[in-house]
Order: structure tokens, then sequence, then C-alpha cells
């Protein structure tokens, strides 16, 4: 979508570090990292947020988290634990209104 920051970045109009990238999605890390490893993983189609999923998304969604899932497996995580966000919404804090995963790792994370 014009003026989408995070189609501008899949698209390669922005630079952003890329760690992963197929068909599908595109994960790249996050600007101001909250722990040692933040990567937020996008669909290279633009949705706004969860809330505008529908059952034809359903596809689309599974692979983004099966994405995340290996992103952590490649870079190690899984034998110590990592964490998948989905930010929906003002109270949520989602500011950035294309749909994508934060993971997050490398540290005892706190909840919430
Ligand atoms: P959210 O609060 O869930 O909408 O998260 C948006 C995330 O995007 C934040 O963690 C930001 O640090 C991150 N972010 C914003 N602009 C960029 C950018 N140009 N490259 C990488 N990450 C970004
Ligand atoms: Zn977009």
């Amino acid at each position: 979508m014009d003026g989408c920051l995070f189609c501008s970045i899949a698209s390669g109009q922005i630079p952003a570090t890329i760690v992963y990238q197929d068909e599908d999605v595109v994960a790249f890390r996050d600007i101001h990292p909250v722990a040692p490893f933040h990567v937020l993983v996008i669909p290279r189609v633009h949705l706004a947020s969860l809330a505008d999923a529908s059952e034809a998304d359903a596809a689309m969604l599974g692979r983004l988290m099966l994405a995340a899932g290996r992103i952590a497996r490649d870079e190690g995580f899984e034998g110590r634990g990592y964490r998948t966000i989905v930010n929906t919404g003002a109270e949520a804090g989602q500011t950035v209104h294309h749909l994508h995963v934060h993971v997050l790792a490398g540290k005892t994370l706190s909840w919430p």
C-alpha cells in the first residue's frame, strides 16, 4: 500500500536489516530493539492489523507464524525460548499499521 512503511521495507524502497524473506513474508530487525534479539515478521500483502484479517487470510497468517518460529530456531533460540507478539490497536500500542509479529529473545522476558 502506498505510504505504508512496512510495505516500503518489503519492496526494498526503504532499507532494513533483513534476516529472512520468501515469497510471502519478510523479517527484519526492529529499529528500537527491546530484547537482544528483536525482529518483525510481516506479510508481503498489506493488512493493517489482525483486526482486518478474515478467513481468506488463514494461510498467510499460518505462514507468518511458521516463519517466526523458523527464524527463532535458525537463530538458535528454540532451546532457550522466545516470545511472539502481535499488537492490535491503540491500547495494545500498535504504532505501525501493517500487520507484524514481533519475535523477542535473548534474555529472560518480563510479563506483560
Ligand atoms: P508496534 O508497536 O507493534 O506497532 O511495533 C512497531 C515496531 O516497528 C516498533 O517496535 C518499532 O521500533 C518498529 N519500527 C518502526 N519503524 C521501523 C523501521 N523503519 N525499521 C524497523 N523497525 C521499525
Ligand atoms: Zn503495508
